[in-house]
C-alpha cells in the first residue's frame, strides 16, 4: 500500500518539474539570461587580444624553446656533465662528449627531440652552469617529424640570438631561485 503511495508522489513530482521546465522554455528564460549576460559585458573594456599582433605578458619562468648559452667570451657554458640528459623524464636529450686538447670536456653532440619534450624544465633546473635554458619563444612549429629535432648548432644559435632576453628573464627571477 505504502509502495503505491510513494510511486504516485514521485510521479506527481516528475509532472511538476516537467511543467516548470516547459513554462521556462516557453518564456525563453535561458535565452534572456544569455542576452542579459551579453548585455552586461557589451560596454565593459575588452579582455580579449588580437593575437598575433597583441600578446599577453609572459612570466620570466615561461618554458618554451630551449637554448644553449655561451659566456661573454664566446665559450660554451655546457661542460657535458650530462645531468640534463639523465634527469629528462621524456628522454628527449641526447648528448655525446669528448675531451679537448686543453683537457676541458665539451659536447660533440647535443640534441633535443621536441616530439618527446614535455617542457617540464627539469633540464634547466639541473644544469650547474646555466647552459641549457628554456626561453619565452613558443611560436615555432614543424611540418615533418625531423623539423622538431634540434641539434647543438641550432640550440646555440637560439642562445646567441636571444641571450639578452634570456639574461633579462633570469635576472627578473633571480631572487626566487
Ligand atoms: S623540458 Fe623536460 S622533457 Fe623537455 S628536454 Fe628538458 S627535461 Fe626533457
Ligand atoms: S647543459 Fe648543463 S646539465 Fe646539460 S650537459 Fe651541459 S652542463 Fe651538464
Amino acid at each position: 500500500m505504502s509502495t503505491t503511495n510513494s510511486s504516485s508522489v514521485a510521479a506527481s513530482n516528475v509532472g511538476v518539474f516537467s511543467l516548470k521546465d516547459f513554462l521556462s522554455s516557453l518564456m525563453l528564460r535561458e535565452l534572456f539570461k544569455g542576452l542579459a549576460l551579453t548585455g552586461k559585458y557589451t560596454f565593459r573594456s575588452k579582455i580579449t587580444l588580437e593575437y598575433p599582433e597583441e600578446k599577453t605578458p609572459l612570466s620570466p619562468r615561461f618554458r618554451g624553446l630551449h637554448a644553449l648559452r655561451r659566456y661573454d667570451n664566446g665559450e660554451e657554458r655546457c661542460i657535458a656533465c650530462k645531468l640534463c640528459e639523465a634527469v629528462c623524464p621524456a628522454m628527449a636529450i641526447t648528448i655525446e662528449s669528448d675531451v679537448r686538447d686543453d683537457g676541458s670536456r665539451r659536447t660533440t653532440r647535443y640534441d633535443i627531440d621536441y616530439n618527446k619534450c614535455i617542457y617540464c624544465g627539469f633540464c634547466e633546473e639541473s644544469c650547474p652552469v646555466d647552459s641549457i635554458v628554456e626561453t619565452s619563444i613558443f611560436e615555432y612549429h614543424g611540418e615533418a617529424p625531423g623539423d622538431l629535432y634540434f641539434t647543438k648548432d641550432m640550440l646555440l644559435a637560439v642562445g646567441d640570438r636571444y641571450e639578452d632576453q634570456i639574461a633579462a628573464a633570469r635576472a627578473a627571477d633571480a631572487k626566487f631561485r
